[in-house]
């Protein structure tokens, strides 16, 4: 079965995990896994994950593709039937193609809690 799944539904006004709903903390997990693994794909392009099928009896490593509009397709290779279709990606924290430079001015800037051996 398709599931669809806007992430930004699920993060907060800030784009983090919500406090008061850490239920959807684990989900928010295995999404950001999903975008992070697929957000430099060229349009029709996939590759394998580290994200396991969880469907009884199965565990293989689940597929995330580029679709042609722009959205990532989590799939199932093995029994297909955990299907995802994520839209929205690209404005979470997990879908940045270009990363964070260390501007101190950026909010949002996490490199400066970068140990400042890993600096140079
Ligand atoms: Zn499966």
């Amino acid at each position: 079965m398709l599931l669809h799944v806007d992430p930004t539904h699920w993060l907060d006004e800030e784009g983090t995990y919500p406090d008061a709903a850490p239920q959807l903390w684990k989900k928010l997990d295995r999404i950001g896994l999903l975008v992070s693994s697929g957000c430099d794909l060229k349009p029709l392009h996939g590759r394998p994950t580290v994200a396991k099928c969880k469907t009884r009896g199965c565990g293989c490593s689940m597929f995330v593709a580029r679709t042609g509009d722009d959205r990532l397709l989590v799939y199932c290779p093995m029994c297909g039937k955990e299907e995802m279709l994520i839209s929205n990606w690209r404005s979470t924290f997990w879908g940045r193609r270009t990363g964070w430079a260390q501007k101190s001015s950026s909010s949002n800037a996490f490199l400066p809690f970068l140990p400042s051996h890993y600096r140079r």
